[in-house]
């Protein structure tokens, strides 16, 4: 059997819906559906989430809701009409909503919560009765009844395992199963969103319990591609790629499958296929625990900004013991993560997301890494990019990071970091924002072009 998710995109309209009916019911494997919340109707549209998110805030500051609330069920009215639904769904969805904007606020993370979960619960009653309108029983399934427990770090929340003996019992639902993504319940019986695009995850996690034979993701892009396209025009389309590739590419930009998603599936070892729900026919993307080696050595090239870097230089560092912990126990005390450390022999780097950082903290930072430390130099920089080339197939190939430096130099970029773990899958550049496309750019051509 299958599960599949359709992300907003897929069905912010009538004709998208029509659209789901024609893949869902194009194959009998098809089993459970898991959907987001309705997505953007064109460019500049909003998603529903996101006037959620504004209607909860909105609720919490005690201001007017009423138009903004009109404006989320009109939303849900429009897709009803467009299908030929019965309206009696729509008055459903007005009910529900008021009453979770009615509902208890002293806990504002609950509340936004609940909220936000209403897109995905609502969408899924839709689609259900749709399906069922058209003639496919199909059945809403609520988290809560189905199992499916998570923390209740709001915004964040993680599944439970012993969700998924209970949630496993949906293999044997008689009718066509509308779940909605994005959310589930605490113990205590509280919703708990996933992190945003967490529909992702709900998708991974029933085909983790049911243990499908695959797991389809549908979106609006047609694979997922060697490169992002806004830097490289109509890059290569990946046909294949494991879990680690995608991993360490969602890490560094990718976002079109949810990297937490990935937990799921890989310890079910489940397939997850990324398709386009406008194109089904396209072979699309799989994501799988191993595959054949591809042509080259990379798989993709992915990059992301916002990075700052701290240098820290003392002689004979080396020989320092603790060195290493108390740079780090001074990084905890200030409340801040990293996320790389490549060294030398007398100097270390720490590499960071920006966003952690200001100026009084950065003062404070670099103060007790001078002081604690007796560090001779201690220089903090942002506007870093990582560059990133991934690619299982690195492991058995001679002179991958030659081939990429060689290309970065011959494009005038200068590399400030570089860091190959020792599991071969990906190589890092550090660089300076501002060569960033040239540095993707340089390297695709390096590793894609014909
Ligand atoms: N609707 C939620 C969001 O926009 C979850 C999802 O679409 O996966 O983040």
């Amino acid at each position: 059997m299958k599960v599949v998710k359709f992300g907003g995109s897929s069905l912010a309209t009538g004709a998208n819906l029509n659209q789901i009916f024609q893949i869902v019911t194009a194959d009998p494997e098809r089993k459970i559906v898991v959907v987001s919340a309705p997505g953007k109707r064109f460019k500049e549209d909003a998603k529903v989430t996101d006037l959620l998110i504004d209607l909860a805030t909105k609720a919490l500051l005690e201001e007017d809701t009423t138009v903004l609330f009109e404006q989320i069920i009109a939303r849900y009215q429009e897709i009803a009409e467009q299908t030929g639904t019965d309206a009696s769904i729509v008055e459903q969805i007005r009910s529900d909503l008021k009453r979770r904007i009615d509902s208890d606020k002293a806990n504002p993370d609950l509340f936004m919560d609940l909220i936000k979960a209403s897109g995905e619960d609502n969408n899924a009653k839709l689609v259900a009765a749709f399906f069922t309108g058209k003639g496919i029983p199909a059945q809403y399934v609520n988290p809560k009844e189905a199992g499916l427990i998570v923390t209740d770090e709001h915004a964040n929340a993680q599944v439970l395992s012993e969700s998924y003996a209970k949630l496993h019992q949906l293999r044997n639902a008689d009718q066509l199963v509308i779940f909605p993504g994005f959310f589930g319940y605490t113990n205590s019986g509280q919703i708990s969103t996933f992190s945003r695009s967490g529909s992702d995850i709900s998708g991974a996690i029933l085909a983790n319990a049911v243990n499908a034979d695959l797991y389809e993701n549908f979106t609006d892009v047609d694979a997922v591609f060697t490169v992002n396209p806004g830097f490289v025009k109509h890059p290569l389309e990946i046909s294949e790629l494991t879990y680690r590739e995608m991993r360490e590419l969602a890490y560094a930009g990718f976002s079109i499958f949810h990297e937490e998603a990935l937990i799921p599936a890989f310890q079910a070892g489940i397939p997850v296929h990324i398709k386009n729900t406008n194109n089904p026919d396209s072979r699309g993307t799989k994501i799988v625990r191993k595959r054949e080696c591809s042509a080259g050595p990379v798989v993709g090239i992915a990059s992301d900004s916002g990075f700052s870097r701290i240098y820290i230089s003392k002689y004979l560092m080396n020989r320092e013991i603790g060195f290493g912990r108390r740079v780090l126990s001074i990084l905890e005390k200030n409340g801040l993560t990293f996320e790389h450390m490549p060294s030398g022999i007398d100097d270390l780097t720490l590499i960071l997301r920006g966003n952690q950082l200001n100026p009084t903290l950065e003062t404070r930072v670099a103060e007790a890494l001078k002081r604690e430390l007796g560090a001779d130099d201690v220089a903090i920089e942002h506007d870093i990019s990582l560059v990133m080339i991934v690619g299982e197939s690195m492991r058995h190939s001679i002179g991958t990071t030659h081939r990429a430096s060689r290309a970065l130099a011959e494009a005038g970029v200068n590399i400030e970091m570089i860091n190959q773990g020792s599991s071969e899958v990906s190589i890092m550049f550090g660089i300076k924002k501002d060569f960033e496309k040239t540095a993707i750019q340089a390297l695709y051509q390096e590793f894609f072009a014909e």
